[in-house]
């Protein structure tokens, strides 16, 4: 598969592993935000949330949650942004899921996940929430 994290795990294109198990494999990013940014990525390939199977997601969130320990003991930042983006619009760019890992330290200048917020309508809100709810499988 011409896929550029499925590369990664087979070691076909380097990368500086620090976690692998069965189902999951991790590393640091080529383009780190700050540094200890880590992916977590599931062996089997799958694009987004849609594609990956419970079981799978479940072990990615496992290793984020291991993961996300290690980082706070090797660099103690003062917080973590934990990022998972699908489908080109939510500005995904490799089409392989992963867990974003982004240590954060005051100062460090990163605007991720800051945005305004802005009050909704109440009655949209509630009527949205019925729709999800009645999807829920
Ligand atoms: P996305 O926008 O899809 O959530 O982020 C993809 C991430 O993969 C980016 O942060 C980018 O720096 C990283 N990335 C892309 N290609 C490579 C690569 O070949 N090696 C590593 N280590 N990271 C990569
Ligand atoms: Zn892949």
């Amino acid at each position: 598969m011409d896929c550029i994290f499925c590369k990664i795990i087979s070691n076909e294109i380097p990368s500086v592993k620090v976690y692998e198990d069965d189902r999951v494999f991790a590393f640091l990013d080529i383009n780190p935000l700050n540094e200890g940014h880590l992916l977590v990525i599931p062996k089997a390939h799958a694009a987004t949330i849609h594609e990956i199977t419970e079981a799978d997601f479940m072990a990615v969130a496992a290793a984020t949650h291991k993961l996300s320990a290690a980082v706070k003991k090797a660099l103690n930042p003062e917080g973590i942004n934990l990022m998972q983006l699908n489908g080109e619009v939510a500005n995904q760019v490799v089409p392989h899921l992963h867990v974003h890992i982004v240590p954060r330290w005051s100062g460090d200048g990163l605007t991720i996940c800051k945005w305004k917020l802005v009050a909704g309508d109440m009655e949209k809100i509630q009527a949205i929430g019925e729709q999800i709810k009645e999807a829920i499988e």
